[in-house]
């Protein structure tokens, strides 16, 4: 994947010490290799290499302390930037706001319009649904379906009106039924055509709809660049959705069309239940790609909060086996000192995991006195020999000691391994072992 190939080329820098021209030519070469096998738009690549080279030859760059995590750094910056830098919203009518959607047949529209009807409801607002693909065999049953489901109203007049005739009454009868915005589901060909662009044409300009998001399947890797390309010539498109983000894409789409378009990416698909809609962020995007979860804004927000020795030793004892309960109560305290834990804990990678909720890292410092206190009740020898609490009558008189219950020990100990278990990864790769970030 995309991922381990980034990953493959930054293990070489972070296995250096210093870092020469050279060593950032020869990483930069890999980079580039791996983005145009994903699929990445060539000229898109050419920018993206040329913009991490200068940066990278910086001189805070090659004589810093860390050369190989400034490079990773720069170039998780400029993904971000290149997917458009930050999320973009959309935009509202004062009356009636049509959204449209347009895009290839199978894209994944029809899907999308309720996902979008779903969220928009969620923020308080009354959309209608309209069926304007009147070509497809049982489009408009599709989307009837769909509403239903959601219980959002569609608008329908069968498939012998016009679709431009079909959205243009749909803004009357919104009006009538209190709707504030109508999501317009449109046809799509397998291929670009003239005609469907001529009718898209004129949908748009009968209802002049606030956006006009073309929905894009990610998986069609460089094909799904022409294909905006083309609508965005014709349509002149307000954003783009990215959908089917959950399956095996390469990454390529995502990376391209923004830089290709001029236009920005607001939403993506990430499965085929209503719900399956985010809010597309590219900078979670990037460090997808990159593989690492939010790990750098983590990075980033330490540096500024710790004393960055402080924190460097921690780090790398978290990351040894050596780990035990004495830095499990330091990490407590050095992550209180960066604000509210379940954020913090939220940028690494795992632990939105549900095993992970057995750390509980909830907000409240009830929890956190808690767990204090057990560790507090533990013998010197049981912090540092973290075996020893297995103990059933330690536990006992630990959870006494605590005035907790067996069970909140137990709790701890289970966080405390899941923890460990997943340092050890993080250390695994920084040490560029063959194992990837996530274990894959
Ligand atoms: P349309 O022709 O553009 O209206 O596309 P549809 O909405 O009918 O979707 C085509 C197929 O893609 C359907 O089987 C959907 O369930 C599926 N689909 C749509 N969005 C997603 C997504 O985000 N993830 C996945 N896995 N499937 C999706
Ligand atoms: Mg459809």
């Amino acid at each position: 994947s995309l991922a381990e190939r980034l990953q493959e080329a930054f293990k070489k820098l972070r296995g250096k010490g210093k870092l020469n021209e050279s060593d950032i030519k020869e990483a930069m070469r890999e980079v580039r290799l791996a983005l145009l096998e994903a699929d990445v738009n060539f000229k898109v690549v050419k920018t993206f290499v040329k913009n991490v080279s200068e940066k990278a030859m910086g001189s805070e760059v090659l004589e810093s302390l860390t050369p190989g995590q400034q490079v990773v750094k720069i170039v998780n910056e400029e993904l971000t930037a290149l997917m458009g830098g930050s999320e973009a919203k959309l935009n509202f009518d004062s009356s009636i706001t049509a959204f449209m959607l347009v895009g290839l047949q199978g894209a994944g529209k029809t899907t999308m319009a309720g996902k979008l009807a779903l969220y928009l409801r969620k923020r308080n607002r009354k959309p209608l649904l309209v069926a304007a693909d009147i070509y497809r065999p049982a489009a408009i049953k599709q989307l009837q379906i769909v509403g239903k489901q959601i219980d959002i109203p569609v608008f329908a007049m069968g498939d012998n009106v016009s679709p431009v005739d079909i959205a243009k009454a749909s803004m009357e009868y919104a009006r009538k039924e209190g709707c504030d915005v109508v999501i317009i589901d449109t046809a799509g060909r397998l291929h670009i055509d003239e005609a469907l662009m001529e009718e898209l044409k004129n949908i748009k300009s009968s209802v002049r709809p606030m956006e006009t998001l073309l929905v894009v399947d990610s998986m069609t890797g460089q094909d799904a660049v022409n294909v905006a390309e083309s609508f965005n010539n014709t349509l002149d498109i307000t954003g783009v959705i990215l959908t089917k983000l959950d399956g095996d894409t390469r990454g390529g789409a995502a990376l391209s069309i923004r830089e290709v378009t001029g236009k920005p990416i607001k939403f993506s698909g990430i499965g085929e239940k209503m719900n399956d809609l985010e809010v597309f962020h590219p900078e979670r995007m990037a460090s997808r790609i990159l593989g690492m979860g939010d790990v750098l804004s983590l990075i980033e927000k330490a540096q500024t909060a710790i004393d960055e020795k402080e924190a460097r030793e921690l780090g790398s004892k978290m990351m040894s086996k050596e780990f035990n309960f004495e830095d499990y109560l330091k990490a407590f305290e050095q992550m209180q000192k960066l604000g509210p834990l379940n954020k913090i804990m939220e940028m690494i990678p795992g632990m939105n995991s549900k095993e992970l909720k057995g750390i509980d890292m909830d907000d409240s410092e009830r929890e956190m006195l808690k767990t204090k206190s057990i560790i507090y009740s533990m013998t010197l020898k049981e912090r540092r020999n973290p075996k020893l609490v297995e103990n059933p009558s330690r536990k006992k008189r630990i959870a006494k000691g605590a005035g907790v219950t067996i069970q909140d020990v137990n709790k701890l100990l289970k966080g405390f391994e899941n923890m460990k278990k997943m340092m050890k990864q993080m250390g695994s790769m920084q040490k560029g072992s063959k194992k990837g970030f996530l274990g894959k």
